[in-house]
């Protein structure tokens, strides 16, 4: 396992690691640039997002919103709209935070200084350095979760990558092998190498140009490193969606809980512990006081359980379209939308999939919409 490292080879597994990028890295927008805020961007968007979906969010993101500037003065709905389909929802309203703070404290100018990166809402300690080293030079070393899997293989280190003494011991030798000369060129080459050659199933170790030297190879280890402490738990939720049509218009509401999707729009939900009937949902008190001004209603469509799976929870959804015959939408806590303006709201990707069969099987007349299931 794991022994002391001499400098010498600290630095030929650096070059090593530097001639391999030159030769192999992906010709990618936010590469070879040194403006902090569209790198800011692109690392925010790659967290726990692919490199192949990210790729169209960061150009649509950089065009909507060019600078530090045009991202703080944005209603918050458009930056959320923007991000629509790319999940973890919290990174654009930190993204939005931090360039509001960028202006009030920075005069609206990136910091350059690593503690004031780590300061902005949103940006650890893997984004701040990649911030620092790309656009500015900084000697700070990454440690993502490419670098994780190739040190542990390549060093046979077995603390567990998620635990506080782990993640330590990972950043001190992510710092011992960083090129404090290129530190930019160095850090790109490590993620890279991670992302397409050591990657975690089937890393291509007969092309490896460190194969003779890796510990994980050399003693049959590969599928055994990283360690990891924690299983991620996953828990079950139970949505009941309910899409009034009354007239031209229907109801939404914004998700102000700290909880997932916060401050995107949904149709009227009611949550529980297990999926319910209609005549179940409509038992809840709660609801029986706020539907009670939309009578008479009646569904004219049942959607089949849908189920959404998240990183941490696994959503159970069902979708009720129902018509009522009341004249005006106006329950507490929903807002009244025209159907036809339901695209400018920013809705998870669960809702997105409701309404892509919503709207291909709805149909107007009169000013009145009318749902056909199919
Ligand atoms: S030999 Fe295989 S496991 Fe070792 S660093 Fe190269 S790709 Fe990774």
């Amino acid at each position: 396992m794991f022994t002391m490292i001499e400098n010498d080879d600290l630095q030929h597994i650096s070059s090593v690691l530097t001639d391999w990028y030159k030769k192999n890295k992906r010709d990618l927008p936010w590469r070879n640039i040194h403006d902090p805020y569209r790198i800011w961007i692109s690392e925010i968007i790659l967290q726990q997002t692919r490199v192949a979906q990210g790729y169209d969010y960061y150009l649509k993101f950089t065009q909507q919103f060019p600078d530090v500037q045009s991202l703080a003065n944005a209603p918050e709905d458009e930056v959320l709209k923007c991000w629509q389909g790319l999940g973890y929802y919290s990174r654009a309203r930190n993204l939005q935070a931090a360039a509001k703070r960028i202006m009030a404290q920075h005069n609206g100018k990136f910091p350059s200084n690593y503690d004031d990166i780590l300061a902005l809402k949103g940006i650890g300690e893997y984004t701040a350095a990649a911030i620092s080293s790309f656009a500015f030079k900084q000697p700070y070393a990454v440690v993502d979760g490419n670098v994780f899997r190739f040190l542990s293989r390549y060093f046979g280190i077995d603390s567990p990558i998620d635990s506080g003494a782990g993640k330590k011991q990972f950043a001190k030798l992510a710092g011992l092998l960083l090129d404090k000369l290129q530190p930019d060129l160095h850090n790109q080459a490590i993620m890279e190498f991670g992302a397409l050659q050591c990657t975690p199933t089937g890393p291509d170790c007969m092309n490896c140009p460190l194969e003779t030297s890796c510990f994980a190879k050399e003693q049959g280890k590969i599928s055994d490193l990283p360690v990891k402490e924690k299983k991620t738990r996953v828990t079950h939720r139970f949505f009941h969606h309910l899409v009034f049509i009354c007239g031209e218009e229907t109801l939404l509401s914004k998700r102000s809980d700290k909880d997932i999707w916060q401050n995107l729009y949904e149709f009227p939900l009611y949550e529980s512990t297990k999926l319910c009937s209609f005549e179940e949902i409509l038992m809840e008190k709660n609801w029986i006081s706020e539907i009670a001004g939309l009578h008479p209603i009646h569904i004219s469509y049942q959607s089949k359980e849908i189920k959404h799976i998240l990183s941490h929870q696994i959503i159970h959804a069902v979708f009720y379209v129902v018509n009522t015959e009341s004249t005006a939408l106006q329950l507490p806590h929903f807002t009244p939308v025209k159907i036809e303006h339901l695209n400018k709201y920013p809705i998870s990707r669960l809702t997105e999939k409701f309404l892509k069969k919503f709207s291909e099987n709805l149909s107007c007349s009169k000013n009145k919409y009318i749902f056909t299931a199919n």
